[in-house]
């Protein structure tokens, strides 16, 4: 695949995206709730103000309406019922499909794609604080939309490209496990697939294979220098409240 005809560092102004019924953003990620992220101090990865109760992660927001329970669809909701008073984080949210970063057709939107890509920023050094030393701390984000997305057609064709020719490093989040990871040895690597079985059959195995990874200092999470995100996700995760999302692939070739 060309990679030009994948992404394209200036999107088009007049480019017109929708979200249709997409509503991969309202349900995969974590939203820390208010008090969580006051004790953050509020930063680019927990930007305020936030959905005040919060909202665990792989989980359909609960001001989604209008499951239609139609199961070629993406968890079947038509939209946001607070969306004219919808909270600065979801506002100011835009998966680089939505930005136009992504390029490509409806086929490349997240529900339909199987990945949703986000840009974020790792925390800078005091020594990083120049503008060019910034733009290299950016990291893209590839979350599963559903089990297996990153290996199957179409996601990984995008993936592979993605890898080969990125500026930044590429994260992936796994479906259904709640932080992301960045492995210390590749060899210590549990594939995706098995990430993913544990979120789903296991997720207390998973936290505690996570936690032990962690204590040995063979696992790196960048969040974890705010001090609270990833071990709230374990416990989160211990606690059965992941992986209830239902997404099925609807891309065809
Ligand atoms: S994931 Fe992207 S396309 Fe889907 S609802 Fe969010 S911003 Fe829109
Ligand atoms: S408040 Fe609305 S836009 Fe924000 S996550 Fe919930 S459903 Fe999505």
């Amino acid at each position: 695949m060309n990679p030009k005809k994948l992404f394209t560092n200036r999107p088009d102004p007049s480019l017109k995206r929708e979200c249709g019924t997409c509503t991969v953003c309202c349900t995969l990620p974590r939203v820390v709730d208010a008090e969580t992220a006051e004790r953050s101090g509020g930063n680019l990865l927990s930007p305020l103000p936030l959905l005040p109760e919060g909202k665990a992660g792989y989980t359909p927001c609960r001001h989604l309406y209008g499951q239609s329970g139609d199961k070629s669809g993406c968890a079947g909701y038509s939209g946001c019922s607070r969306y004219s008073e919808r909270p600065r984080v979801c506002d100011e949210f835009m998966c680089l499909w939505k930005f136009g970063l992504l390029l490509g057709d409806e086929r490349r939107r997240p529900d339909h794609l199987g990945l949703m890509l986000t840009l974020d920023e790792l925390p800078t050094m005091e020594s990083e604080e120049r503008e060019e030393d910034r733009v290299s701390s950016l990291v893209i984000d590839v979350w599963e939309v559903w089990e297996g997305a990153c290996r199957d057609h179409p996601g990984r064709g995008v993936l592979d490209v993605l890898i080969g020719y990125s500026p930044h490093p590429v994260t992936i989040r796994y479906y259904g496990v709640p932080c992301s990871l960045q492995f210390k040895h590749p060899s210590d690597l549990l594939t995706g697939a098995e990430l993913s079985r544990l979120a789903r059959e296991d997720p207390r195995q998973l936290a505690r294979w996570v936690r032990a990874k962690i204590a040995r200092q063979e696992l790196h999470n960048p969040e974890s220098v705010y001090g609270i995100k990833i071990m709230e996700d374990l416990d989160r995760l211990e606690r059965g409240e992941c992986v209830k999302a239902t997404f099925k692939p609807r891309y065809k070739t």
